[in-house]
């Protein structure tokens, strides 16, 4: 993966501040770890166009991002408030998980993580649910 510039970076810095607030969730206590997770997302703009989750292995890329489920904030962020990338987390640096449904991979690996702010975020779950 190639280094984003500057400018992209301090974009997608900018974009991931605003959703954080939006969504209710902090940066991982280890700036490292957003950090790299930013930088991904940077790269990928640059390069698609679009800020495709980094975290991930995409047999096809393109085809992916006219999935569109990964184009962060993912789907799974929208509807489950579930970052499995570490972007957008609670305080303690843990994803929420309480909303992931039974034998989702982010169970089985944090167990059952509260929702410190259930007013915000989810905006696809909501929809969803009512
Ligand atoms: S898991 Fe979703 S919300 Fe988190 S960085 Fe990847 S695309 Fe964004």
């Amino acid at each position: 993966m190639h280094e984003p510039t500057p400018e992209s970076m301090e974009r997608m810095w900018n974009y991931a501040w605003k959703f954080a607030a939006k969504s209710g969730t902090t940066f991982h206590p280890d700036r490292e770890v957003t950090e790299a997770v930013i930088t991904g997302l940077a790269a990928h703009v640059e390069e698609f166009g679009r800020p495709l989750c980094p975290c991930n292995f995409y047999p096809n890329k393109e085809e992916e991002l006219k999935q569109r489920r990964w184009i962060c904030a993912c789907d799974e962020m929208q509807r489950y408030k579930y970052c499995h990338c570490l972007l957008f987390v609670g305080e303690d640096g843990l994803p929420i998980t309480e909303y992931l449904p039974e034998g989702h991979e982010g169970r089985e690996i944090y167990g059952v993580v509260t929702d410190p702010t259930p007013d915000r975020g989810r905006v696809l779950g909501r929809k969803e649910t009512s």
